[in-house]
């Protein structure tokens, strides 16, 4: 059975197509840290933590990691312990990382992705097949509208429409007077077919605030609101008071979250991230627990490069209980890029080919381990120091 011999961490900088912001988020985005994992035949598997400082869980209970302490902990810690771990027993991969230090799910879950890319390329499958198979062919992708002025938004939202994207959230959260003109203006640009959701990252200060203000908004019909304030309880509040569903991001990392969830009733959807709970074995775990609930899911991050994209695709083509539209890139290097806006948000990437757009949807790759070989010169070309 081969195992894994090495593992390496390098940083990288993609350049942003313009800048993405959310309420909170104080560091550009792109700047992130990758895991070259090779086995003893000298295959390679690839694995990306998008880490961001500033994006935690609820008052205190999770926290930000920085590229910095995440390349510390896998490299410290981490690799030394799952060196010589044999490929496709994850269960014992995260039994010895979850052994040397507790929590950090973004450097855990680069150690995971990298893991399943070196076992379906050592057994010739994709890692949908890793994770239990193919639940969906083709993921629609919903387009991100991030923090910037209306007339911006308009503009992009009619492009993105065009290009065949049919769902877009908006990031809300700041002002409640200028959230909801932001969402009735975008109604009004894109018609009534697409479908819009909002995401205020927890920034309405009271659950009565996001209760006033989503009630004005669900005129221009939203199919959810995500995170509109802290916390689950105050969160069971909100849903409680509209007609919106809504769905838990900031509050549901893990498996244990969902349950606290369910008993509080407090989401009808959740927001599962490749990187939350510590990676692919353990997302699949959070998928299972929101089936069981009747929960519906999407996968959605924070903007990864196509090497974490790759993991995100192979989740949502994997989990029965991710049904809807997911907040993913459309990873596209420079050289194949057209001038389309939907999904992009880097001016290059870091995968060999484009993911495939078909009708607002990614195709699910089939290829063998993530699906599309990493990129090496580009790999190189935005390495950083720190
Ligand atoms: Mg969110």
């Amino acid at each position: 059975m081969p195992v894994i011999t090495t593992i390496e961490t390098i940083l990288i900088q993609l350049p942003t197509r313009r800048e993405h912001k959310w309420t909170g988020l104080t560091e550009p985005i792109g700047r992130y840290v990758l895991v070259k994992m090779t086995d003893d035949a000298g295959r390679v598997g690839w694995g990306e933590a998008p880490a961001l400082k500033d994006w935690g869980g609820e008052f205190g209970r999770y926290f930000g990691e920085s590229p910095l302490i995440t390349r510390t902990v896998i490299e410290r810690y981490l690799a030394p312990a799952v060196l010589g771990v044999e490929l496709g027993d994850a269960a014992t991969l995260h039994a010895r990382m979850d052994a040397v230090i507790k929590g950090y799910p973004y450097a855990k879950g680069a150690v995971d992705f990298a893991f399943y890319d070196l076992t379906g390329r050592w057994l010739g499958v994709p890692v949908h097949l890793l994770l239990g198979g193919r639940s969906r062919t083709r993921i629609p992708v919903t387009h991100s509208i991030g923090l910037i002025p209306i007339p911006q938004a308009v503009e992009e939202v009619a492009q993105v429409a065009a290009e065949g994207i049919r769902t877009i959230k908006i990031k809300v959260g700041v002002d409640p007077k200028r959230d909801v003109e932001m969402v009735r203006q975008i109604r009004a640009a894109v018609g009534p077919e697409v479908d819009l959701c909002v995401d205020a990252n927890e920034g309405y200060r009271t659950p009565g605030e996001a209760i006033r203000t989503i009630r004005q908004m669900e005129e221009q019909r939203l199919i959810y609101a995500e995170q509109p304030v802290m916390g689950i309880e105050r969160l069971a509040e909100v849903a409680r008071a509209i007609d919106t569903p809504v769905m838990a991001d900031e509050s549901a990392w893990n498996a244990h979250d969902v349950v606290q969830i369910i008993e509080h009733r407090a989401a009808q959807i959740v927001s599962i991230y490749t990187t939350k709970p510590g990676g692919l074995l353990r997302a699949m775990e959070v998928a299972a627990v929101c089936r069981a609930a009747g929960i519906i899911c999407n996968v959605n991050g924070s903007v990864e490069t196509g090497i974490g994209n790759l993991a995100n695709i192979q989740l949502a083509a994997a989990a029965p209980a991710v049904t809807l539209s997911c907040v993913v890139p459309v990873s596209t290097p420079a050289a194949q890029q057209r001038g389309q806006v939907g999904g992009i948000y880097y001016r290059d990437d870091l995968i060999a080919a484009p993911m495939t757009l078909e009708d607002g949807a990614i195709l699910v790759p089939t290829g063998p381990g993530m699906g599309i070989e990493a990129d090496l010169k580009k790999i190189e070309t935005y390495r950083v120091s720190e």
